[in-house]
């Protein structure tokens, strides 16, 4: 075994610590830009010295509601570091913070001033209820959908809260069901905390371990993860989550339905009795009150959206058409979208996203498939194509778009119902984002009525029959509603 000064040979840890000697090393020697780590602000180095940041930080985004600037990388390269020279606040940015609704809500400058780059002016309406609560420390149960703003609104007061109380080993996590998400809610992260100085990481699976390792062997303070390979990380124990103060479960019902309960019930039981847990779901739905019931303590109850409203900014319309129509139908919307557009067109089966996007291709009209047979860096490109809009039509499966965040999608096409009702929620939820208007067009074959009702149910409204469809078939169906 190779000899090492720091590492005397009666080391009762000899092995491991050679191990991480070896680790620092490698590590040491990765470009700046390639750590596997993000710390915003400063770069801790290997040693623990703290190295001076070194430039300026990059100007802020343009109208940024979105994530397009920070998502230099894929869900795989973990976002990098967001280095600047910690300029003092003008007295304009000053004055700004100091009036921002956000100072109101008890969040302090640097977070503010964070907020002010990303050009929201006024808190959405979960932000106004949850962040107050969590930095006065209560647990909190939130029905809330994607898009209403909900990263923000614990993303924030938690960052807050670890610069208040810094504390060893991991502090935070925040479980989330796919990658995709993972990866948006690591750079709303870097974001919103480009200001302070945390060290967060990502963890998911479907790309090497390695990376990951190396991140957490650098003691993130906060970590966004998704249930399987954290639980690999943590079998292999590279990672304890005792330290862990405040914990988020996002998305819990769609964590409920991608079969992840058993191993979130596993998580929690690894964290300390004495913590924070904001739980966040589109559905307060009884099996998600079940779930809550172990983790959260006096929660406070915040419901932005209930359960089944859909955004008003979406306008939603069904059209009845015969399954052999609905390939020259969607051909004809697609047509007819503006070039600036982008549009999301939903498939029940991968196969069926594949042989579609092959359809679509032959018809001249570019289009991408993103579903779960892909392997991570062909769903990568596939959402990078989609967000620079080079790719204009993406064809997915529902769990694949879950997390989604592009700006400008206008039309979301719904090819195949879902056989979940609440999927329809979320499908159209990728339109009319952040206060944006879109459309959703639901196609609806003679075999599909009965999902139709059973949407029509959830969302507790009939939605507008859409003129669109070839004659035949649409008169048909629609005599048959
Ligand atoms: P989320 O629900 O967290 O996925 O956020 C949806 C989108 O809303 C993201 O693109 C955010 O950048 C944006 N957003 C979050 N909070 C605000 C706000 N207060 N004002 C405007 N946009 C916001």
């Amino acid at each position: 075994m190779t000899r090492h000064p720091r590492v005397p040979p009666s080391h009762p840890f000899r092995r491991a610590a050679l191990r991480w000697v070896t680790e620092k090393r490698r590590f040491d020697a990765l470009p700046r830009e390639e750590h596997p780590i993000v710390m915003n602000s400063f770069h801790s180095s290997p040693r623990g010295r703290r190295r001076r940041p070194q430039s300026p930080r990059p100007a802020s985004s343009t109208a940024n509601n979105g994530f397009a600037p920070l998502l230099s990388g894929s869900p795989q390269q973990p976002p990098r570091a967001v280095e600047f020279r910690p300029t003092p606040m003008t007295a304009e940015v000053e004055q700004a913070v100091a009036q921002s609704p956000f100072t109101a809500l008890g969040l302090t400058a640097p977070f503010v001033r964070a907020i002010l780059d990303e050009e929201y002016a006024v808190p959405s309406p979960v932000q106004a209820e949850v962040i107050p609560l969590v930095l006065a420390g209560r647990d909190v149960l939130a029905c809330a959908q994607t898009g209403t703003g909900k990263t923000a609104a614990f993303v924030l007061p938690i960052l807050q809260l670890l610069q208040a109380s810094p504390g060893p080993g991991v502090r935070a996590l925040i479980l989330t069901p796919t990658r995709e998400l993972a990866a948006q809610i690591s750079e709303r992260v870097a974001a919103y905390g480009r200001y302070i100085r945390v060290r967060h990481t990502v963890i998911y699976g479907g790309v090497t371990q390695h990376r990951q390792e190396v991140a957490i062997r650098n003691e993130p303070e906060l970590i966004v993860a998704t249930p399987g390979r954290l639980l690999d990380l943590i079998a292999q124990r590279l990672l304890r989550l005792d330290s862990i103060s405040h914990f988020v479960l996002d998305e819990a019902d769609r964590m409920l339905d991608m079969g992840f309960v058993p191993a979130v019930r596993r998580i929690v039981a690894m964290l300390p009795a004495r913590r924070q847990t904001l739980l966040f779901s589109a559905t307060l739905a009884p099996t998600i009150e079940t779930l809550a019931r172990h983790m959260v303590v006096d929660p406070a109850r915040v419901s932005i959206a209930p359960s089944v409203t859909t955004a008003a900014s979406v306008e939603q319309s069904v059209v009845f058409v015969s399954r052999s129509e609905k390939g020259r139908l969607l051909e004809k919307l697609l047509r007819g979208q503006a070039s600036s557009g982008r549009s999301i067109v939903f498939t029940r089966t991968k196969h069926g996203a594949n042989r579609l996007c092959e359809q679509l291709d032959r018809a001249g009209i570019a289009a991408v498939a993103l579903h779960g047979n892909k392997t991570q860096s062909a769903r990568d490109r596939a959402i990078g194509a989609f967000r620079e809009g080079t790719m204009r039509v993406l064809v997915a499966t529902d769990i694949a778009a879950r997390g989604i965040d592009v700006e400008g999608i206008s039309l979301v096409v719904n090819y195949d119902l879902p056989n979940v009702a609440e999927s329809y929620v979320h499908r159209i939820g990728r339109t009319g984002r952040a206060g944006a208007s879109g459309q959703a067009i639901s196609f609806c074959d003679s075999d599909e009525r009965s999902l139709l009702t059973g949407i029509e149910r959830y969302i507790r409204r009939r939605l507008p029959e859409r003129a669109a469809a070839p004659e035949p078939a649409r008169t048909a169906s629609a005599q048959a509603r």
